[in-house]
């Protein structure tokens, strides 16, 4: 076979290559009707890859605990159970035995019948379990497949994934392609924290990938090549080399301030959740953390974590910021960052909060303790409005007992952004999410969308009122949204006035880099005349 290539967006850069783990293949890759006399040594496999995958959810459980995360280990136990529920084997060898399937396509059939089964009941708790029954069937399949299609080494090849599924499996995996996705949804952003290359929107085509082909993940163009040839993986090799020299050389200057040539000071800080991240995002030089998305470090949460949940959590990460800038960001459950007790909430953010008063205090006293010895900073989601800040700060104080915090707010509205002045009062630092208020201004679906035009004039011109709003009132503004480490947007932000840019943890060193490089009068003026060029425009227009 020749090269194929497919089509698809850039959700994170970079170019890797390695063998598809296919998640949701095509399930008659494999639909030949096995033999009489080869179903009995298929009907065990599938039953020790089911004893195999319970083995594993205990290790990941045990993991989890040790790692203070109760409550997540507890749900992943629940996998244990299904794995080695006579009920499923016994749907699985019955699939194997009667009708001849492959021991990989029963394990997956079978988790779906059961799936379906559970998502009829009336018990929502029940019925939230049965993406968990497909995943278990999901891992089994993949134990049938063989080592030579664990993640360890693969590019993930899938319809769509949540940012969980990114945590769990891209640590060990080189890139990700995904048929759906949107560029800013939760699982891009964790994938370029980790540095991993992503596409995404490859459509159905991609899902014709057969588990161990190799393939190439271009995150920089938005393409994934199937049997790429030598001259493609010869430009593949010096890519990589390239960015494994850049990081070194960015590693290397990590002691050198971020300041443009004409003296300007701008501060990198980093977007990072856990400790792996915080560790690359200090080698790299950042200036202290900018965003913790405290709401994924519990996506599987039954309930309102508990205090002690949370400090457990929260200290790992926090103890090494000493001293430094620690901006810890409330729970911003809602969206594709629903945790199990909250499905079916319309409200997000802090709206969501301020509706569980006696959690966001818990959430509160949990942040100040885990931050003690930090220069912490409290950020507050999905505001809308002057009061919502009013409220938070209220409770904040409860908890203070004598320390200190600042509370920012995130300006990610279109409404924040109209009541910036307002908001800029009450607060002591704001900090821009771009994801999502480009995503609203444009109308667009975050988990969706291929494109996220954050130089559109409708977004600079809030950006730009944002900076004023803040600067008049002397506190800080800045940009935590992906926009902060996109080539063509960086400058335009800082010649809008952001005073500090908060990017993933892998990007932190090429953004210092950049902003070495800049003039901060000339982006200055660009900014400027992106905003009059637009004005003049739509005045043309009417
Ligand atoms: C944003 O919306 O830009 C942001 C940083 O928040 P999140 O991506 O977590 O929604
Ligand atoms: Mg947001």
């Amino acid at each position: 076979m020749g090269e194929v290539v497919l089509h698809g967006v850039s959700a994170a850069p970079g170019i890797t290559m390695g063998y598809a783990v296919v998640l949701d293949g095509a399930r008659n890759a494999d639909a030949a009707t096995l033999s009489v006399a080869q179903r009995a040594v298929e009907a065990q496999g599938a039953a020790d890859a089911l004893q195999l995958t319970a083995s594993e959810l205990e290790r990941i459980a045990e993991d989890l605990r040790e790692a203070g995360r109760d409550a997540e280990a507890e749900i992943v136990e629940t996998g244990v159970l299904m794995a080695l529920d006579p009920e499923l084997s016994a749907r699985v060898e019955a699939l194997i035995v009667d009708l001849g399937v492959s021991a990989e396509v029963a394990l997956r059939e079978a988790a779906d019948q059961t799936a379906a089964e559970l998502a009829r009941l009336p018990d929502p708790a029940l019925a939230l379990r049965a993406d968990d029954v497909r995943s278990v069937g999901r891992r089994a399949a993949a134990c049938v497949a063989g080592a030579a299609r664990t993640v360890i080494e693969g590019v993930i090849v899938a319809r769509t994934l949540g940012p969980a599924d990114v945590a769990e499996l891209a640590p060990k995996a080189k890139g990700i392609a995904l048929a759906g996705g949107g560029v800013t949804a939760h699982a891009a952003i964790v994938a370029r924290s980790l540095g991993l290359p992503m596409v995404v929107g490859l459509g159905a085509e991609l899902l014709a990938i057969g588990d161990g082909e190799e393939v190439l993940v271009d995150g920089d163009r938005g393409i994934v090549v199937r049997g790429p040839d030598v001259g493609r993986i010869s430009v593949a090799r010096a890519e990589a080399e390239r960015r494994r020299l850049a990081r070194e050389a960015a590693v290397a200057r990590r002691l050198e301030p971020a300041q443009t040539k004409d003296g300007h000071r701008v501060r990198v800080l980093a977007n990072a959740s856990t400790a792996a991240e915080l560790r690359e995002a200090m080698e790299q030089g950042a200036e202290g953390v900018g965003l913790l998305r405290s709401e994924l470090l519990f996506l599987e949460a039954p309930a309102w974590p508990t205090f002690e949940e949370q400090v457990r959590v929260l200290r790992p990460v926090l103890s090494r910021l000493r001293g430094t800038t620690a901006t810890v960001r409330l729970f911003d459950f809602g969206g594709d960052k629903t945790p199990p007790f909250l499905r079916g909430a319309s409200a997000r953010g802090i709206d969501l909060l301020l509706d569980a008063p006696q959690a966001l205090q818990t959430q509160l006293a949990a942040i100040v303790e885990a931050g003690r010895e930090t220069d912490l900073r409290i950020l507050v989601p999905m505001v809308t409005s002057a009061e919502q800040m009013q409220a938070a700060r209220g409770l904040l104080n409860e908890v203070l007992g004598g320390r200190r915090a600042q509370l920012g707010a995130m300006i990610e509205t279109p409404e924040a952004a109209a009541s910036a002045q307002a908001i800029s009062a009450v607060a002591e630092f704001l900090s821009i999410g771009t994801n999502d208020l480009t995503q609203l201004v444009l109308g667009l679906d975050r988990e969706q969308s291929k494109t996220a035009p954050v130089l559109d004039v409708r977004v600079l011109r809030l950006i730009a009122a944002t900076s004023r709003a803040a600067h008049a009132a002397h506190i800080p503004v800045d940009v935590c949204g992906e926009a902060a480490s996109e080539p063509g947007a960086m400058s335009v932000l800082v010649g809008l006035g952001v005073d500090e840019l908060s990017v993933a943890a892998a990007r932190v060193g090429v953004v210092r880099q950049w902003v070495r490089e800049m003039r901060y009068a000339t982006s200055r003026r660009q900014s400027q005349k992106l905003l009059d060029e637009a004005g003049h425009a739509s005045r043309e227009r009417v």
